[in-house]
């Protein structure tokens, strides 16, 4: 279409030239998105989206750190209409960042609980929503570790658990949301307590990615380990006999079912801040709150739909949690507010 002629030429380069060129050339309806997500069943979404609308979907793939990065040397030159991310706590920071438009928008209000959207601004409108969630479990070695003695976070620093524990480093985003949950739990000063705790029971320094954290406690490595949930369900349903033989030699549980619940992450969407095509844009956020596109969407990466009324069939995660379980209620922009806070006490309890 029109606009995309007028950008300027480093945009181009980065921005996957192609697509651009082929949507300027046809002269339709386009968003540019800009996803952290990288999943085959997602083209299925974005052909669907495209057939019913007939606004083309021109998709750019970086991880989540990158997306920010790149709209933040963009300014207000980026192309960017839509963006995906798989992280409460950097959703949290594209929108402090000002990456982000505020929208209000029936549907999304509708379909995604409060609780797993950003806070409203003054005017009651919303920087992101939550598309999808995934658990924070802790996986165990089912011959060395009772699931008692790992059936809640704060048991990660019990003296019972010393030497067992691997969990990838303290800074990810993914362990931040789970920290800055924490500290709404239970407090700060608990928390901190926990953390030091769990740094004296690691069995070895903080490394590698939650696949990783699954392999050492299936090579003996790590007796307990802390994962999200679609990492362990990727490998139950690999294709590779090896990578389920590890998904099978572990046990997991969902953590602090009697007390406030499994901490829950999201994946979800936001209008870029300088989009050109914000009404589509909505319109493509609406489509992905949809019912159809929600179980594409969550099943795609083995998570859970963030809509309300919507449910799943996925096999691993029924057998992962028995069919459902309790969630923490907490809202999911209170995670990346504790951030800064939580980095702090990571460095001062020496958790890499
Ligand atoms: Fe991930």
């Amino acid at each position: 279409m029109a606009r995309t002629g007028n950008l300027p030429i480093s945009a181009f380069i980065g921005l996957g030239l192609a697509s651009l060129c082929a949507a300027a050339a046809a002269q339709e309806p386009a968003i540019n998105l800009y996803s952290a997500r990288h999943y085959s069943t997602d083209e299925a979404l974005y052909s669907n989206f495209t057939k019913a609308t007939g606004i083309r979907i021109n998709r750019v793939d970086a991880d989540d750190a990158g997306i920010i990065a790149r709209l933040k040397a963009e300014g207000s030159a980026s192309p960017a209409d839509v963006i995906l991310l798989v992280d409460a706590a950097r959703l949290w920071k594209g929108e402090v960042e000002g990456l982000f438009l505020p929208i209000q928008s029936k549907i999304l209000d509708t379909a995604i609980p409060p609780q797993l959207r950003a806070k409203p601004t003054d005017v009651g409108k919303t920087a992101w929503f939550g598309l999808s969630t995934r658990a924070r479990v802790i996986v165990y070695d089912k011959v060395k570790v009772k699931k008692e003695d790992v059936d809640r976070y704060e048991k990660l620093a019990d003296p019972i658990n010393k030497g067992k524990v691997c969990i990838r480093s303290g800074s990810h985003p993914y362990n931040l949301s789970l920290f800055g949950a924490t500290t709404e739990h239970m407090g700060p000063q608990k928390t901190e307590a926990w953390l030091k705790g769990m740094v004296d029971n690691m069995a070895r320094s903080p490394k590698g990615g939650d696949t990783d954290q699954i392999k050492g406690v299936a090579s003996g490595e790590c007796a307990i380990a802390v994962t999200n949930s679609y990492y362990l369900a990727r490998l139950l349903r690999s294709s590779n006999p090896e990578e389920r033989a590890i998904a099978e030699r572990v046990g997991v549980v969902f953590p602090n079912q009697s007390t406030w619940g499994t901490h829950i992450n999201i994946a979800g969407g936001a209008v870029a801040k300088h989009s050109k095509n914000s009404a589509n844009a909505v319109k493509f956020l609406e489509y992905l709150a949809g019912a159809d596109a929600q179980g594409y969407f969550a099943n795609g990466n083995n998570e859970w739909p963030a809509a309300v009324g919507v449910t799943l069939d996925n096999p691993a995660l029924k057998a992962m949690s028995g069919g459902s379980f309790k969630s923490e209620t907490i809202p999911i922009s209170a995670v990346g507010m504790n951030q800064i806070k939580v980095q702090q006490m990571l460095d001062r309890v020496g958790f890499k």
